[in-house]
């Protein structure tokens, strides 16, 4: 299915697992913001077991699934790191301009790095400092640039395009290329944004599966089945490990606990696998104990946004201005 087209309400697919499907326009943005709390979440909770291996969280946690913080950053219970920053980075720019902007995008970086946070990627932190010295807005292609930096915060480009697969590309890639230019990136994040789209028009977990299976048919690198096992912060290994648990287990708590145990890149692993799982799942399968443990500036927002991009998309009868 295109994700170009009004939205319509539709009759909730029947896919088994602990998937609540609610149809229409309420459904589609209570999935719009369980995408972006799934992010935060995700985030918040991997951050506990970022660099670690999996063995040394086995001995530390047993199983970690509670925001307890810590970590190398240590980290307040509840705090997010630079993935949720960066995403809110692109929702304010988005909301404040009503379209996507990527000047817009690029000073929310310049003063998010100004407030020097703990973690920022180096490729981040390269490209957005190419903007502030240079005014340079496209990164030029680099084979060091296949992290996952431009995928763990695309989230709120994908909510705010859906129903506009033009504007979708140009939001997602336009985003990706101010600090990361890598065909590999750049597949990665047209693929997770697809099935971001897929899931919140509440199509089947089959159906996702076709997205990934095309970017493995294009990119024979993501192949994940049988999984390979590394959770690095190449883009590669990150997708691999989300599409493993996502497509693996059967709620949202299953997928993310599953990812975060990796270590690795947990804090973006898991944000990304928020980011899919919450638009698949919805709120309601997000566990209350993880929301409620979220900083609640935090929480606050990317409910908020979370809700108001999708309001503003051309899914939502928004032709985009620009
Ligand atoms: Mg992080």
């Amino acid at each position: 299915m295109s994700s170009s087209g009004p939205v319509s309400p539709q009759s909730p697919p029947v896919d088994g697992g602990r998937r609540v499907v609610p149809a229409g326009p309420e459904g589609m943005i209570d999935r719009a913001v369980a995408s972006f709390l799934g992010v935060a979440v995700g985030d918040a909770l991997g951050a506990t077991t970022e660099f670690m291996t999996p063995s040394e969280i086995r001995e530390k946690h047993g199983v970690h699934d509670r925001i307890t913080g810590g970590g190398w950053l240590r980290l307040k219970p509840g705090k997010v790191t630079d993935d949720t920053d960066m995403s809110l980075c692109i929702a304010r720019a988005i909301l404040e301009k009503g379209t996507f902007d990527l000047r817009a995008v690029a000073e929310r970086f310049a003063a998010w790095l100004r407030s020097s946070p703990p973690d920022v990627g180096a490729t981040c932190r390269k490209g957005i400092r190419d903007y502030m010295l240079k005014g340079q807005l496209v990164s030029p292609p680099n084979e060091w640039d296949a992290g996952n930096g431009a995928l763990m915060r695309m989230a709120p480009a994908a909510l705010f395009s859906l129903g506009d697969d033009a504007l979708f590309e140009r939001a997602v890639i336009g985003q990706a290329h101010l600090t990361h230019n890598h065909p590999l990136s750049d597949a990665a994040c047209l693929c997770a944004g697809r099935m971001v789209h897929l899931a919140i028009r509440g199509e089947g977990r089959s159906r996702l599966r076709r997205e990934a299976d095309a970017l493995v048919a294009a990119h024979p690198d993501f192949r994940f089945d049988p999984y390979p096992g590394e959770a690095s912060g190449y883009v590669v290994h990150t997708l691999q490990t989300v599409f493993h648990f996502f497509f693996s287990t059967r709620s949202f708590e299953d997928c993310l606990v599953g990812v975060v145990n990796r270590g690795g890149d947990a804090d973006t692993t898991g944000a990304i696998a928020g980011m899919i799982a919450g638009a698949y799942y919805g709120v309601a399968g997000i566990p209350d104990r993880w929301r409620k443990a979220l900083d609640p500036a935090v929480r606050t927002e990317v409910e908020a946004s979370g809700a108001h991009l999708l309001r503003i998309s051309p899914a939502f009868g928004r032709p985009e201005a620009s």
